[in-house]
């Protein structure tokens, strides 16, 4: 999946989005490239979306607010879509994999664990780094990019980024 990432002009990377990426974060399952193509903007996906997270964006088109909460790909949203706009084939809801910023509490020493707490996947684990702090790192394989890890960090530390297909676990 080529670009489901962000939504820039908003807080940084969606607290979650990424101020150098323009492309708003789509619904799993959507076919992001020809996404404005097919999308009527008729907001079924985010009237559908149990958890909230889908919101109006630029021009009307649905975008994923993890600020709101995390995605459970329960597939509402792609169910609810008359259009073509979502692929319930695709091998991957979406790409998007957690990362952790230099503002992260943990590496300014200071006790937090809120991320990991709040994965539901258990893909943020913290090592001891030099100095005997111990700090978060994603594992890739587990990171579903459901977002839950996004709302709980205390320091807008995390961010979600695409990444290769082959990544996510099956
Ligand atoms: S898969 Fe479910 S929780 Fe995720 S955006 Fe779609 S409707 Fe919302
Ligand atoms: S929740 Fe945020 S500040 Fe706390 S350890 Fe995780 S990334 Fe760091
Ligand atoms: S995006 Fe979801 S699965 Fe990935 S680290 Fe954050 S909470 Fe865990």
């Amino acid at each position: 999946m080529a670009d489901e990432s962000v939504d820039l002009g908003r807080r940084g990377f969606l607290r979650g989005q990424r101020r150098s990426d323009p492309a708003p974060l789509r619904p799993p399952w959507s076919r992001t490239e020809r996404f404005t193509d097919l999308c009527t903007r008729c907001g079924a996906c985010a009237d559908a979306c149990p958890e909230g997270i889908i919101r109006r964006g630029d021009g009307g088109f649905p975008e994923i607010d993890f600020q709101r909460g995390e995605c459970s790909f329960c597939a509402a949203c792609a169910e609810a879509c008359p259009e073509p706009v979502f692929d319930r084939a695709a091998a991957h809801p979406w790409t998007l994999m957690a990362r952790i910023g230099p503002s992260c509490l943990a590496i300014k020493r200071v006790v937090c664990r809120s991320c990991r707490d709040a994965c539901p996947e258990s893909a943020i684990r913290f090592a001891l780094a030099p100095g005997g702090v111990a700090v978060p790192t994603v594992e890739d394989v587990s990171c579903t990019g459901c977002g839950a890890c996004l709302a709980a960090c205390p320091a807008d530390a995390v961010t979600l980024h695409p990444g290769p297909e082959t990544v996510h676990a099956p």
